[in-house]
C-alpha cells in the first residue's frame, strides 16, 4: 500500500490560539514526482541526438581540408537524421499536450470506417516496404460504417497502432489490420507475429516514455510517446484499447467503440 504524506500547518485562530491542520499532501508530491520525471525524460531524449548532432559537425569542421567528400556527406546525413529524430519528439510532445490540456476535439464529424482503415493498411504497408505481408481483414458489407469524432485524431490513433506492429514485427512476420463488429460495438484490430510484449509491461505501455526496448524503439525511430497519444485520443472517442501480447509470439492491439458512437 503506498505511503500516505500529510503535511500539518499551524494556524492561529484567535488571539493566543493555534489550530493544528493536516493536509493529504500525497497526490500533490505523486503529480510533483510526475512532472519532474517528465522533464528530466524530455531533457535526457533530447540531449542524445543533440550530442551527435554537435559531434558530427564538430567532425566535419575539423576535417573540412582533408574529409573525403563521401564522408562529408555521411557525417552531415547522420546529422540531419538526429534533428529529424529531434522534430518529431518536439510533434509528439506538442501534440501529446494539446490532448492533455483538455483542448475540446474537433468538431465531430463522421468518419467513413473503411476508408480510414484501407488508408492505414496502405501506410502500413509502405512502411514495410515489402518486409512483411501485411493484410487487410475488412467485410465489404461494412462499406456504410461511420464513426463519430474526428477524422485526423481517429487516423493518427490507428496509424500509431499500425506502425508499432510493422516496427515491432521481423521481416518475414504477418500484420493484419482489420475492423469487426462485436456483440458490444464494433473494433479496430492491428495483430502482429512480431516480438511481443512480456506481461509485466503490458499495463505501463501508455504511460509517457514507457518503452520496454529503448534501442529498438530508438532505432525505428519510437519517441515513446505514441502510445500515451494514442490513449489519450480514444478516451476522447469513447473508444478502449485492450492489449493482448506474448513475448516472442506477437500483440493484438484492438479499440473497442461502443453501438451508439457508430452510424450505419
Ligand atoms: P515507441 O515510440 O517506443 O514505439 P509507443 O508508445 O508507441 O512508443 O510504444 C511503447 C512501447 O510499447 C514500445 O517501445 C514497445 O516496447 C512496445 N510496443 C508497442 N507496440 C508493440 C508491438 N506491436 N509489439 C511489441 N511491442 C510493442
Amino acid at each position: 500500500r503506498p505511503a500516505i504524506r500529510l503535511m500539518i500547518q499551524r494556524v492561529p485562530f484567535a488571539e493566543d490560539r493555534q489550530m493544528l491542520v493536516s493536509r493529504d499532501i500525497t497526490q500533490i508530491e505523486k503529480l510533483e514526482t510526475m512532472r519532474r520525471d517528465f522533464i528530466a525524460n524530455v531533457s535526457h531524449e533530447l540531449r542524445t541526438p543533440l550530442t551527435v548532432v554537435g559531434g558530427f559537425v564538430e567532425t566535419v569542421m575539423d576535417g573540412l581540408d582533408d574529409l573525403p567528400r563521401e564522408d562529408v556527406l555521411r557525417y552531415l546525413n547522420l546529422a540531419l537524421e538526429q534533428s529529424v529524430r529531434m522534430q518529431r519528439l518536439i510533434e509528439d510532445l506538442l501534440a501529446l499536450s494539446a490532448l492533455e490540456t483538455g483542448a475540446p476535439p474537433p468538431r465531430e464529424e463522421r468518419v467513413s470506417v473503411l476508408d480510414l482503415v484501407r488508408k492505414v493498411h496502405q501506410e502500413a504497408e509502405l512502411l514495410s516496404a515489402g518486409r512483411h505481408e501485411v493484410k487487410l481483414l475488412i467485410d465489404e458489407r461494412d462499406e456504410g460504417d461511420q464513426l463519430l469524432g474526428s477524422q485526423k485524431e481517429l487516423h493518427s490513433a490507428f496509424a500509431n497502432l499500425a506502425s508499432n506492429a510493422v516496427r515491432y514485427t521481423q521481416p518475414g512476420g504477418t500484420i493484419s489490420i482489420g475492423w469487426q463488429h462485436t456483440r458490444k460495438g464494433a473494433e479496430f484490430t492491428v495483430e502482429d507475429n512480431g516480438i511481443g510484449i512480456a506481461p509485466e509491461h503490458i499495463s505501463r505501455l501508455t504511460e509517457r516514455f514507457f518503452r520496454v526496448d529503448r534501442s529498438r524503439s530508438r532505432e525505428t525511430g519510437g519517441t515513446g510517446l505514441g502510445l500515451a497519444i494514442v490513449k489519450h485520443i480514444l478516451s476522447r472517442h469513447h473508444g478502449e484499447l485492450q492489449i493482448e501480447s506474448e513475448a516472442g509470439k506477437g500483440s493484438r492491439f484492438s479499440v473497442v467503440f461502443p453501438a451508439n458512437r457508430l452510424r450505419h
